[in-house]
């Protein structure tokens, strides 16, 4: 591909910089580098992955911690933090150990994560030993998650403490994993069913230029990119995941700071959210496995500013706040209906070695769709209960279900869209 990128002479040095000049990834070097085989059969066959900033050992296009790789760089220049600190990862492993599973070898099952990324303490220990500074992009520990909605369920009678799965004190038990982004970049083009390099040169370009290597560097096929990543909460026991014979109940959520924070009462993400615990809880206690697959796509990806950008034209528009417009306003302001493109969502599932979700804790066509066509079979839908849902929010589920939402009722027609309307902005 094109000539390397020259060192731009107008930049400033930065001051901590060795040398005092600016050492550009996107020329070639990292001599040093181990090569990645993404989907070989064993850890020692696939190679780390390298995302730390020295330049010989390095073997991807960008660095850790998705979005707060700029937090991390912001330290580096505010003399908070040492550029050549190493992580220190006594006693940091995993509290359960997932995989490997046979998903792990197929190299187009998973592209949007490091399926090794929680034990490279463990398989990668020879390397880190001699001198490349490999981190983890997985985390597994444990917890106790306490959630009003949950100690509701347990004064109403439907949640009754087991002191196993769930205490007295209201708090549920669960082992909980953070997973950072680590793309592989032929893989996602191939899951998008567009060309590498043009899916390249969109990143390189919309992200105003800021990895030179995604267009100089065909030969690093892994980008670490600066999004957020996925939590997942599991209920019971971990291991009965890849048991198809375990009964798994699965809810796939995207972020929605307004409602699952701050109880935002124009959609019901946190009230399905909460349901998706109770049944999840429910479902452990009778002996399966419930998981909650979190990821960080706020506001359909299209980000929080976007979206209230949306809810201002929605309620102000002429005639109100009606379902037969809910997506078109969202249009209007975004360009699109939605951006979060489930496309790469079932890879944590693979992850887990999951093969069959029995009760599926969501409606949205979409996430149904990505999950069996990933191979996995889905049983029972689980629709969000009428009373849970919020008046404002009825707006936004009506619309949903007549664009294709899974609902055991009726599907609204036009003239009902026409007539499902929220409150106003100040009502
Ligand atoms: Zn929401």
């Amino acid at each position: 591909m094109g000539s390397p990128m020259s060192a731009d002479a107008a930049a400033p040095p930065p001051a901590k910089s060795p040398g005092g000049h600016i050492r550009l990834t996107s020329h070639s070097g990292g001599s040093q580098a181990p090569a990645v085989r993404w989907g070989a059969a064993t850890a020692a066959e696939r190679g780390p992955i390298v995302g730390t900033t020295n330049r010989a050992h390095r073997n991807v296009i960008g660095t850790h911690s998705g979005a707060y790789g700029v937090y991390r760089a912001l330290a580096v220049a505010a003399g908070a933090l040492s550029r050549d600190h190493r992580a220190d990862l006594t006693n940091t492993a995993p509290t359960d150990v997932i995989g490997p599973h046979p998903q792990w070898r197929d190299p187009a099952a998973i592209v949007s994560l490091d399926p090794w990324g929680a034990m490279v303490a463990d398989v990668f220990a020879e390397q880190i030993a001699a001198g490349i500074d490999i981190r983890p992009t997985i985390a597994v520990t444990k917890a106790q998650v306490i959630l009003p909605e949950v100690g509701e369920a347990i004064r109403r009678g439907r949640l009754r403490p087991d002191g196993r799965v769930l205490l007295d004190t209201g708090a549920a038990l669960v082992t909980k994993a953070a997973l950072e982004p680590v793309w592989h970049l032929p893989g996602v083009a191939r899951r998008f069913g567009c060309d590498e390099t043009d899916l390249r040169r969109a990143l390189f370009e919309e992200t105003g230029g800021m990895y030179p290597e995604l267009v100089t560097r065909p030969d690093l096929e892994v980008f670490l990119p600066p999004i957020g990543g996925q939590t997942i909460y599991v209920f019971g026991d971990p291991h009965g995941l890849a048991d198809p014979t375990v009964e798994l109940t699965a809810r796939v959520h995207d972020e929605c700071n307004g409602s699952d924070v701050f109880g935002s009462d124009i959609c019901t993400c946190r009230p399905y959210l909460t349901h998706a615990i109770e049944e999840a809880i429910l479902g452990a206690q009778r002996g399966g496995v419930g998981l909650i697959a979190y990821s960080r796509k706020e506001g359909r990806a299209l980000g929080e500013v976007t979206k209230f950008l949306v809810y201002n034209a929605r309620k102000r528009q002429a005639g109100g706040d009606t379902a037969d417009q809910y997506f078109a306003r969202t249009e209007c302001v975004a360009g699109v209906q939605d951006m979060r493109f489930q496309e790469l969502m079932p890879d944590v599932l693979h992850w887990l070695g999951i093969t069959k979700i029995h009760r599926l804790v969501s409606m949205s066509n979409m996430k149904y769709d990505a999950i069996t066509g990933a191979g996995i079979e889905v049983g029972e839908r689980v629709s969000i209960p009428d009373e849970l849902i919020p008046a404002d929010a009825q707006v936004e589920i009506d619309a949903k279900m007549a664009a294709g939402y899974y609902t055991p009722g009726d599907v609204p027609d036009a003239e009902e869209l026409r007539k499902v309307k929220g409150r106003e902005l100040d009502g």
